[in-house]
């Protein structure tokens, strides 16, 4: 067992209640199962919003443990869809999310396909916000990684700057529009919101989390990011899976 899952483990229900989204997020939940009938990743998933707010309350700390190690809170798709429909005004959006995080710093998340996939988010859309200021930008994207996209997404590929000039965005460019550069200031207070809100300490996490992972599979980083990229066991998770 880590350090990190050592100090967490029999005191995960307060920890939870130091994330001001357990506060904001989870008042009483009368188990109706409204959030569940309303939430469209329970319609694609074997997941059920209403299920994991029941044991949040609970304070149930061996089914608190089993729900941060398992694939279930990375199905939500945080669409929030739930918190306009509770009868009681709770937001089980929020308390998943706070389970995820809690899910990252305990370590448990290293024990779950989907949690392992962070490493995906970390290195792939977390630095293209930070450098560029998107999620996805476009340069980044290699047809090579992704022929699943087909002749198109080749196409597109080979052809990037003309087929944005004609789409009329302004990829890389001064002044507005978009996909436009961001300006270096701009992305200097991004990197800042990212350090003071805990954001770049969690992300180091998971890059040290990931390495330390490869090396014990005797895998390169790349590789471990390849396998982790690739694995995807569908009927586990999928309802008609
Ligand atoms: S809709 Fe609200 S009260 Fe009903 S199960 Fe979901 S969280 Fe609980
Ligand atoms: S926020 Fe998550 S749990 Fe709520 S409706 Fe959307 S996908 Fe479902």
């Amino acid at each position: 067992m880590s350090s990190d899952t050592l100090l967490y483990k029999g005191h995960l229900y307060e920890k939870l209640q130091e994330d001001y989204r357990i506060k904001e997020g989870l008042k009483a939940c009368m188990n109706c199962g409204v959030c569940t009938a309303v939430c469209p990743a329970a319609e694609f998933y074997k997941y059920n919003p209403k299920n994991i707010v029941n044991i949040v309350q609970r304070k149930d700390e061996e089914e608190l443990e089993k729900l941060l190690k398992s694939d279930t809170i990375w199905y939500c798709g945080e669409c929030m869809s739930c918190v306009t429909r509770c009868p009681r005004g709770n937001a089980p959006g929020l308390i998943i999310m706070a389970l995820r995080k809690l899910s990252m710093l305990s370590g448990y998340y290293m024990e779950s396909e989907k949690g392992r996939q962070q490493y995906i988010l970390v290195k792939d859309l977390c630095n293209n916000i930070l450098n560029h200021g998107y999620c996805i930008y476009p340069r980044n994207f290699d047809y090579e990684e992704h022929k699943e996209y087909g002749t198109v997404g080749k196409w597109i590929n080979e052809n990037l700057d003309d087929l944005h000039k004609r789409m009329g965005s302004n990829l890389d460019g001064e002044g507005p529009g978009g996909l436009r550069k961001i300006p270096q200031e701009s992305l200097d207070q991004l990197k800042k919101i990212f350090d003071v809100t805990g954001a770049t300490d969690l992300m180091n996490k998971v890059i040290n989390d990931a390495h330390q992972q490869a090396e014990k599979e005797n895998l390169s980083d790349e590789d471990y990011f390849k396998k982790v990229y690739t694995v995807n066991n569908s009927s586990k998770h999928l309802n008609n899976g």
